[in-house]
């Protein structure tokens, strides 16, 4: 079977085809010449996550899968979620974004937050929602300089180190969107 992934991130993109079945064959949107960029217009990750999806499966007929994911802070009231891409404004800039979150949090009591990824997946007329939490906190200052986004300031529950401390391979284990992925990747095994 044919899937297209709505991204346009080739590292994703290998790191879910190595977890699939051969009969599964990952599509990006670069193989189906599609250099569209849909508008994040969605007020949930949920609903970002369907507009990607449902814009290819509208558009080609194909099955496909779609993720959005936010930082939820619970003493922001769940802020910047949906908007965790341009937090400190546009165009989107990581370096700004945990300088603001880093500010907002200064005088706060708790500093607990959790990754969310959804992905939305059509496949024959049908429609799934595949959900990843990873719950930690938000350091008080950066640490360590791998990963992307908000990496250097979360710290995962249990964990000592923060994500940009991690390797790729330890963050995908125990990552929002790791869980959401391994759990998409089970339904697939298990489809017809
Ligand atoms: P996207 O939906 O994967 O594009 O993620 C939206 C935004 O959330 C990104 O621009 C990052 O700022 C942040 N983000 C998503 N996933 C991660 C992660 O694993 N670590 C750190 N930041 C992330």
């Amino acid at each position: 079977m044919k899937l297209v992934f709505a991204t346009n991130n080739l590292n994703k993109l290998k790191e879910v085809q190595e977890m699939l079945p051969q009969s599964i064959q990952l599509l990006s949107l670069k193989d189906i010449n599609y250099f569209n960029e849909v508008e994040e217009t969605a007020i949930t990750l949920e609903g970002n996550a369907k507009l990607k999806a449902n814009d290819i499966t509208i558009k080609f007929g194909f099955n496909c899968f779609a993720d959005d994911t936010g930082l939820e802070v619970a003493s922001l009231d769940g802020k910047p979620g949906v908007y965790s891409a341009r937090f400190a404004g546009e165009p989107s800039n990581s370096e700004n974004n945990m300088q603001k979150l880093l500010l907002e949090l200064e005088n706060k009591k708790t500093r607990k937050a959790q990754f969310r990824t959804a992905i939305c997946l059509n496949i024959d007329k049908n429609q799934y929602i595949f959900e990843g939490i990873c719950k930690g906190e938000i350091l008080k200052e950066k640490q360590g300089e791998k990963g992307f986004g908000y990496d250097p300031i979360f710290k995962p529950e249990g964990f000592h180190q923060s994500f940009a401390e991690m390797s790729a391979e330890e963050k995908n284990k125990i990552s929002h969107r790791g869980i959401a992925i391994q759990k998409l990747v089970r339904f697939l095994k298990n489809y017809k």
